[in-house]
């Protein structure tokens, strides 16, 4: 049986999928999108969270790490995690859990008669929940008869794509970028598998959803936005595009697992919304 590491269950989530829907956040992901707001979903290992503002730097933490990682050295922590029970403000904790798909599917399906009840179901997301495929499968496979839906980057391998497609009801899948060098520029990766993923998905005739984050400066153009709503313009089952415009928040979470918020682009800026290309091609868009 696949064991996996997940990172939060969060309950009564309203906006992914509809209902009401519990959210799943596998750990994870092979991105590395200068706008991402979820750190901790990075790295698919468990990883110590130090929250800062809670410390006060008593040191007694440094006394039992055999490291040098504490406090806050947190690129040579092991996640050993025995400063945790020392500090005493609860500053520091342990993110990542493993679970096998039994487990994760047993705790899900207690929610089984509420969801029903409000036509909701569970969402996958992540990190990027492709990136744990065996798990992710197996978990999706003990969930039925639950409406199922997963979010994802569409940076898989075809074949896991396509697995992963036949087993839900409704997937969500990121353009972030259409030209593929900006699409490396600010993610790490080109942008070919999530395009080719992009093909078979249109002709598949599952459910999708097509969110955009919009990041001032790097995809808030004319230009892009004419070439998403031109690849999505024969889509058999796609609902509509979501717009996630970028917040300057995103990046209130990196100090917790130890890393710097350096995006390349004007975080300070108002991303443009730009609606009419999808409009054009009979193609529904919103900001979320
Ligand atoms: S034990 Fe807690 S409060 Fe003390 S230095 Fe370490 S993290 Fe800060
Ligand atoms: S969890 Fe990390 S910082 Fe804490 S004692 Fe272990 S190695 Fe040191």
């Amino acid at each position: 049986m696949a064991k996996g590491m997940i990172f939060d269950i969060q309950e009564f989530a309203v906006h992914d999928g509809p209902g009401i829907r519990v959210l799943v956040f596998f750990k994870g992901c092979p991105l590395r999108c200068e706008w991402c707001h979820n750190p901790e979903g990075l790295s698919p290992k468990k990883q110590l969270i130090v929250t800062r503002d809670r410390c006060v730097g008593c040191g007694i933490c440094q006394t039992v790490c055999e490291h040098q990682a504490a406090p806050f050295a947190l690129d040579r922590c092991v996640g050993c995690g025995k400063c945790i029970s020392v500090c005493p403000n609860g500053a520091r904790r342990l993110c990542g859990c493993e679970m096998t798909s039994e487990q994760l599917a047993k705790e899900l399906l207690s929610y089984q008669a509420f969801l029903e009840l409000s036509g909701g179901g569970i969402t996958i997301s992540g990190g990027e929940p492709l990136y744990q495929a065996e798990f992710l499968i197996e978990v999706l496979e003990r969930l039925r008869p639950l409406h199922l839906a997963v979010e994802t980057s569409g940076y898989a391998p075809p074949s896991v794509f396509r697995e992963v497609v036949e087993r839900v009801d409704l997937l969500f899948l990121d353009i972030k970028h259409t030209n593929s060098a900006i699409h490396k520029r600010f993610t790490g990766v080109d942008n070919d598998l999530i395009l080719g993923n992009l093909e078979y998905l249109k002709e598949c005739g599952t459910e999708f959803i097509i969110r955009i984050p919009l990041i001032p400066g790097v995809n808030d153009n004319r230009t892009t936005m004419d070439t998403a709503a031109d690849l999505l313009s024969d889509s058999q089952g796609l609902l509509r595009v979501e717009f996630l415009p970028y917040h300057k928040t995103a990046g209130a979470k990196y100090s917790m697992v130890g890393r710097e918020y350096q995006p390349s682009f004007s975080t300070e800026s108002t991303p443009r919304v730009i609606h009419e290309p999808f409009k054009t091609r009979g193609i529904r868009s919103v900001v979320l």
